[in-house]
């Protein structure tokens, strides 16, 4: 139906990109830390831009800046769209902003067309999503939801300052938090726009994705202890080389991740010991980063992984402990909102494709408040957390377009 387009609405997403790529903590590169000086001035930008698009708009206590339109019913619940202004220490320009000035944008359209929502919308910039300063993840999202844990106002960052210290200086309130907190029967949903950061949509030379779900993640740490011995005298039939064992089950976790749909499975350290040219190594300590959009599929991966290494184990005549420390389940997108941005992609003449995100975001906290989803945009190589991080204007405009049909979808008609 409405598939060329003169790029105004990707244009004015690159422009607002811009204005806000312009506040970093350091020199020369993009670096917005959350409650960094460059993120209050990011928050500044943010409330301006959100103020010229007519939203009534303030930063809330942890820093999150939150622009309201009205709807036709001002007490129906909200539709709210979001994502985050913190960035990594040497950061793109798109992660988490463009999902934020998206946003924007479509407040700013529907002003333009003279359309009054059937409901509020709130549009948010959240402060914590990176986990780059404080031992804290999805801190100001978790806030709305009524999640956030007072505990945290004591991380601190690797200069020794706490988060509740920050916070002040920031011009935030500790005090304030709990009052963050939504009523979940206030609002009807959260729409998420993020860049894909993976090669995916550019492998099927598609604009934008649907996420299905976000990737419930399980980590361990594992020890392989064998025997250390002279790497010339001992025969390789009388070894218990720890190291050899541990690049078996390396072999087990890359099948494991690879021979099931959507999953993947990462031995990201192995530290080995004594770690001499001329010893057989004696222990080696690994790690496991196993994610799948299924919990069921992903437990039984793990399952697998951790019996076919003891089976290895056995074999060779070393020992293995293995000790998860970490089970996050998976997060699945809101089925109804999916198929509203299904038929949104529909409209622009883009085929829909689902695919499971295997990174986190703040669509996982808002979820526990409120049905949620994501739309992925093509980004250049699929690269992520790097100055090279880049999507184009045409991408852009897609993604625009399509919030803005899923949006005028949601809020449209008479109020229920
Ligand atoms: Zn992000």
């Amino acid at each position: 139906m409405n598939t060329t387009s003169d790029l105004s609405l990707g244009r004015r997403v690159m422009a607002l990109l811009d204005g806000l790529a312009r506040h970093s903590d350091e020199p020369g590169r993009l670096t917005r830390l959350y409650l960094s000086p460059a993120h209050r001035d990011a928050a500044e930008t943010t409330l301006r831009f959100m103020r010229e698009a007519g939203l009534d708009s303030h930063i809330d206590p942890l820093g999150t800046v939150v622009g309201r339109m009205s709807g036709a019913d001002p007490d129906a619940p909200a539709l709210l769209i979001g994502s985050h202004i913190d960035t990594v220490v040497d950061a793109g320009r798109f992660d988490g902003t463009l999902g934020v000035v998206l946003g924007i944008v479509v407040a700013e359209t529907l002003r333009a067309e003279g359309i009054t929502p059937s409901c509020p919308i709130e549009v948010l910039a959240f402060g914590d999503e990176e986990n780059a300063r404080f031992p804290t993840n999805l801190s100001t999202s978790y806030a709305l939801s009524g999640r956030y844990n007072p505990t945290w106002l004591d991380g601190r960052d690797q200069d020794g300052v706490s988060l509740r210290d920050a916070l002040i200086r920031f011009g935030g309130d500790p005090e304030g938090i709990a009052g963050i907190a939504r009523n979940p029967a206030r609002y009807k949903g959260y729409l998420e726009v993020h860049i894909e950061q993976g090669p995916l949509l550019e492998a099927r030379n598609l604009p934008v994705g649907i996420v299905s779900a976000i990737n419930g993640i399980t980590r361990a740490r594992a020890t392989v202890t064998g025997e250390a011995g002279h790497a010339g005298t001992v025969p390789m039939t009388m070894r218990r080389d720890a190291l050899a064992a541990v690049a078996e089950m390396i072999g087990i976790v890359e099948r494991a991740g690879s021979t099931r749909t959507d999953t993947v499975a990462t031995v990201g350290v192995a530290q080995v010991q004594p770690g001499a040219i001329n010893v057989i190594p004696a222990r080696v300590d690994f790690t496991l980063d196993a994610r799948s959009p299924d919990d069921a599929v992903r437990h039984a991966m793990v399952e697998d992984i951790v019996s076919e290494c003891e089976a290895a184990a056995q074999r060779r005549g070393v020992s293995l402990t293995i000790e998860p420390f970490m089970d996050s389940p998976a997060t699945p997108m809101d089925k109804d909102l999916i198929l509203g941005l299904e038929e949104a992609v529909g409209t622009i003449g883009v085929t829909p494709l689902r695919l499971p995100s295997g990174a986190g975001h703040d669509a996982v906290a808002m979820a526990s408040l409120c049905p949620a989803a994501m739309l992925f945009v093509r980004c250049k190589d699929g690269i992520s957390h790097n100055p090279a991080e880049s999507i184009t204007v045409e991408d852009a405009d897609a993604a625009a377009r399509v919030l803005v049909e899923a949006v005028k979808k949601l809020t449209a008609g008479a109020p229920r």
